[in-house]
Formats: C-alpha cells, structure tokens, sequence
C-alpha cells in the first residue's frame, strides 16, 4: 500500500532524471518559497531560521519563514501553511509541530500545486509530501546508544551499568525513530543483564519529554532521583538532545549526586561548552547550515524542472506512503573530538580552544 510512484530514484541517483510529480515543469525563478518552523524547542530551529532567509534570497526566491508560537503552536503552524498556499508559494517547506496534525493543510498546498517540503521532521498520514530531508534520525539514535555505552566504560571498567532513558516529545516523529535507534544499541545489553534501567521504564511513553521542554526532562529526573536512587549509583542517561541533557544535569546537581554519562544531540552552544568541561558526555553534530544548503538545493531543482536528489526510498513510511527522502550523516561528538567535529565551524570553534 505505500508503493510511491516517486520513490524510484535509487539511492545516489543525482536526480537528474524526471521522477517526481510538480518536478517535471519547473516555475520562475524569483518565485515564493514558504518555510514553516516549529516552535525554538532548540538552537537548530533559530539557526535555521535566519539560513533559510538568507540563502532564498541569495538564490533569488522570494521568502516567508515563519515559527509556529510557543503555546499554540499546531494551529499557528496551519494557519501559517494556509497562508503560504495563498500567497502562492511554489515550494513549501515544514518543520512540523505535530506530524500527524498537518494533512488538511499540505493537502491544500498541493492542490494549488506546490511541492511540499518534509524538513527535519517528518508529516504522517498523507500522501500530499513529496521529500523528506533530514540527518539519518535513527543512526543519530545509535550514535547515542553506542556513546552511552561507551561513556559508562571509559569511567568504569565492568557493568551492569545501571541507566536511565529519555525522548523526545511524542508529537515529534523523530523521537520514537531515536529512540528505537537508541534501543537498537541498548537493548541487547538490556536484556543480557549488563545493563540495567534502574526504575524499570522502558517504553518510549512513559520516558517521552512533552514538548521537547527542558522543564518536563527535569521535573522527571527530579522524581526518579527521589524515587530511585536515593542509595543507588546512576552511571548513565539517554538523553535526546542537549536542551534536555542539560535540564537532566541540573537536576542531578541539585540533588548533589554524582554526574552519570550524559548523552545529547545539536551542538548547542552551552553543551559544547559542557563537553568540553567535562560534565556533558556527547552530543550529535547535525550541521543545519548543510541541512539548508541541501533543502535549498531542492527548491531550485524543482525550480529548473529536475527531480531533486534523494538517497533512501525505504525507511521513512508516513502511515500512507514511503516517502523520497535525502539523509544527511550525523556525527557523534565527545570530548574526544570536539577540535575537529567543529572545526569549520567559526561559532563553536573557539569555544573548543
Ligand atoms: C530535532 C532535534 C531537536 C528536537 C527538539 C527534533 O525534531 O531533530 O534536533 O533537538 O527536534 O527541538
């Protein structure tokens, strides 16, 4: 049932060749391109923001980016979609709030024969998007499966490491496929033993962080402290992201516990700082700037007409189809490497001397 006419550019196909619907007859080239962020749950999303403004305009697209509010963000993100397909915007381009919450709208934007962008996050249930672009989300979860692993050896030779686990909000698409890449690593270390969660709470609902908001992550180590280690040692904790793995390290601090591994993912300014002191284990090096460059590229492809280049036609199906969809590499970051993983990188560079 998911078999997609566009899906069949093979994996490094340049894209050269016509495949995709709305591809084939290409449109002006100051054309408008719509961008929808979700709301600033993280540094990436601001990043990518002012990238988007400024490469559409240098590659001579007119531009509306919009972020969805904080509270309430589904509705502003439709509104701001609708507003999109009216102005006429010929790609539309969306970072989901909710993926499952989108199909009204980016069906409308197709029936006005716009192309529509998954950016970052994928949109579920329908068949009205055309891309996914994105870092490979579940090697971004076995990158930090494998770093937690590694982080609790590295200070202790011999197990069971006993771990807590984290996600993402359960809106976000992204965070059950890291946490599956997560379990992909911990799972077998789970189940042999040599790992243990020490409050037994394993399933991605009961570990999700509603919202992706530091307060929620927090609030919840708050009380597995309390309820769970209170003469246990923690030696480690899955965490998505850095916004959440620095809401988990404060709270172990305030509990005056020993640090455990922390795991996180986005390069965020205050994590690379931590990492580099010694209290944040890892974090993943999703480079937004190269997202954009890539999710640009797209716009113009459709713009001349072509296909735009994908590399996986399998993995992400959105409940209706498989959608087309170009992975970029995550790379893991420790105190390790953080010299080179940043070296072109002029904001987090210094920060790493
Ligand atoms: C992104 C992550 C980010 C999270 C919260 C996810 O969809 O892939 O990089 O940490 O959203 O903003």
């Amino acid at each position: 049932a998911c078999a997609s006419e566009r899906s069949q550019t093979p994996a490094g196909d340049t894209g050269a060749s016509a495949g995709a619907t709305g591809a084939a007859k290409g449109f002006p080239a100051d054309s408008l391109i719509g961008v929808a962020l979700p709301s600033k749950t993280s540094e990436n999303w601001v990043l990518a923001g002012g990238l988007f403004t400024d490469g559409l305009k240098e590659a001579g697209f007119k531009s509306d980016v919009q972020y969805a509010g904080s509270s309430t963000t589904v509705a502003d993100q439709q509104a701001q979609i609708s507003a999109m397909v009216t102005k006429g915007a010929k790609v539309i381009v969306i970072g989901a709030t909710d993926a499952a919450q989108l199909s009204t709208q980016v069906e409308a934007a197709k029936a006005a024969g716009a192309t529509v962008i998954a950016y970052d996050r994928l949109i579920k249930n329908t068949d009205a998007v055309d891309y996914y672009i994105a870092y490979d989300n579940f090697k971004v979860g076995q990158l930090q499966g494998q770093a937690l692993l590694d982080g609790m050896k590295a200070k202790k030779a011999d197990g069971p490491y006993t771990i807590e686990l984290f996600s993402g909000s359960s809106d976000d698409n992204n965070s059950a496929v890291f946490f599956d890449g997560a379990m992909d690593v911990l799972k077998p270390k789970i189940d042999d033993g040599s790992v243990v969660v020490g409050s037994g709470q394993t399933d991605v609902k009961q570990t999700a962080t509603d919202g992706w908001k530091a307060e929620n992550a927090q609030r919840r180590m708050d009380s597995l402290l309390t309820s769970t280690y209170s003469s246990k040692t923690l030696d480690g904790v899955l965490s998505p992201n850095d916004t959440l793995a620095r809401a988990i390290i404060t709270s172990v601090k305030g509990a005056g516990k020993d640090l455990p591994v922390v795991t996180g993912q986005d390069s965020e300014v205050e994590s690379v700082k931590s990492i580099v002191a010694g209290e944040q284990y890892s974090t993943i090096n999703k480079d937004t700037r190269e997202l954009v460059k890539q999710t640009i590229q797209m716009a113009k492809d459709l713009q001349a007409g072509k296909a735009p280049q994908v590399n996986d036609t399998k993995s992400y199906d959105n409940g209706v189809k498989v959608v087309p969809s170009y992975l970029l590499e995550p790379l893991i970051v420790t105190k390790e490497n953080v010299v080179e993983a940043y070296a072109n990188d002029p904001k987090l560079a210094p920060l790493t001397k």
